[in-house]
Formats: C-alpha cells, structure tokens, sequence
C-alpha cells in the first residue's frame, strides 16, 4: 500500500513535470512566432527575383469603356488633359488622340490638379502594340495614389519581371494575386479602392494605407496593407502628409495609354 503511494506521489510528479516543460515550449514558440510575425510583404526582399510568379488568368475579352456614374469626378473623358498638369504645375504635354491620352517620352509625369485621398478610382490603359523591350522595359507607366503610392502598369503579357514589379503589383510591396493582363495593345481597367494613411499629430502612423485593386475586374488585392510609399529598390518609411494630394500617371518612357478615368471621393 506504502509502495503504491510511493509510485502515485511519482507519477504526478512526473505528470506535472511533463506539463512544465509543454508550457515552457509554447510559450517558446509563441515568443519565436511574435519575433518573425510580418507581413506578406515583408518577408520578401524588394524585388526580390526568387519570389513566386501569380498564376496567368485569361480575363477574356475587353468590353466597351464602363461608364462614370453620377457622382463620380471624371479625370479623363477621352478629351483633354484640362484636369492634369506636369510636376512642375505647367500645362501636361502628354499626347491626346481620339478618346485616350499617350506618354510623351520626357515629358514627365502628370498629376490631377485636384487632391484626393480616400478614393475609388477606375481608369483604363493599354501597353503599345507595337512590343519592344523586355521585362521593366516593355509597357511601364504606373497609376500613383496620392503621388506616392503606385499600382504598376506593365506589359506582362508573356512578358517576366521580378514578382512586385509586374502589371498590377504595388511596386516593391505586393505581387498581384494572378496575372491578368491583356494582349499589349488591348484597352485593360484597373478599380482600386484606396484608403489613405492615418497620421497622428506627431507625424506617427495610425492607420497604414490600404488597398483593393481589380485588373480586368479580376481581385488582385485584397485589403493590403502598405508598407510605406512605394520605390524603386528601396523600402521607405510612412512620411506624414497632406489628407489630399493628386493623382499622378507615370512618364517612364513608354507610350502607354489611359482613358475613362474618373474617381470618386470615399467618407
Ligand atoms: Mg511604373
């Protein structure tokens, strides 16, 4: 009987030992999983070539422009660049031809003369038909929100580049979730419903500015996150700014199109 208490008082012990050490191991994991929690986006180096290639999805044929609704402000109706300006406030030199607008090589970038920031923006564009160059250097303009914050546009129509940089991506930070790119030379949309960054007094971030992107009406992101303004090779930190700034179209060399731009203002 003394015997048996002798083996119970050790099986508990034994027990109790067992549980220490599972406690000490989980909460060792929970501290490991807390040191390397980050972002899809973070876990990637910028432009990092190993990182994955989304799936090729076929979005099927290009239908008519989709109409601005009524309350929608219309940056572009396939007439004039009168909402549109150069960086340096002069008037856009950018080419209009019937019903869209072309990249004049070194003319620089255009941005709206109106300031927005939490917006949702639809605006189509089509890479030069006429295929020439490879990689970054086939198709590329971009669609800046705020000024600082680009969508990339891109032939990537068979055409490879590093993950973050293809059509779609936000440049540095996410790959699209699949690639749904059109034929270059054929009209492509993206919908983008953009949040702006939240700044306190002191200039820290509250609230990071996130992104939903349709390409050819196709989810290619979902509520992310961003890290910070978008760059080339670089990833910089959250500057804070106005509430408002433009939207900017980039001049990157390519005589890449845009028409039917128009966005509307989110509370
Ligand atoms: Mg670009």
């Amino acid at each position: 009987m003394r015997k048996m208490g002798v083996l119970f008082s050790f099986l508990l012990f034994v027990i109790g030992l067992a549980a220490l050490c599972s406690q000490d191991k989980g909460s060792k994991g929970n501290r490991e999983e807390s040191q390397t929690s980050s972002t899809p986006a973070e876990r990637w180096s910028i432009h990092d070539p190993a990182r994955p290639l989304p799936p090729v999805v076929d979005p099927g044929p290009a239908g008519p422009p989709v109409a601005a609704p009524s309350d929608a402000i219309v940056l572009f109706n396939g007439n004039d660049l009168s909402e549109w300006e150069d960086s340096k406030g002069e008037a856009a030199r950018w080419n209009v031809e019937s019903g869209y607008m072309e990249v004049v090589a070194k003319t620089g970038s255009i941005r709206t003369k109106k300031a927005f920031g939490d917006c949702q923006l639809h605006i189509e564009w089509a890479a030069p038909a006429a295929v020439s160059g490879e990689g970054q250097n086939r198709g590329n303009s971009g669609v800046f929100l705020m000024n600082l914050y680009e969508v990339q546009v891109l032939d990537s129509y068979e055409n490879k580049t590093y993950a973050d940089g293809m059509a779609g991506a936000i440049y540095g930070q996410y790959p699209p979730l699949v690639n749904a790119c059109r034929k270059p030379g054929e009209w492509q949309s993206y919908d983008i419903i953009f949040r702006r960054p939240r700044f306190d007094s002191r200039g820290n971030v509250l609230t990071p500015a996130r992104m939903t992107v349709f390409h050819n009406g196709i989810l290619i992101h979902d509520h992310v996150e961003l890290l910070g303004p978008t760059s080339h090779k670089i990833r910089l930190p959250y500057k804070a700014h106005a509430d408002k700034l433009p939207l900017s179209l980039q001049d990157h060399g390519h005589p890449v199109r845009f028409r039917n731009i128009w966005l509307r203002p989110l509370e």
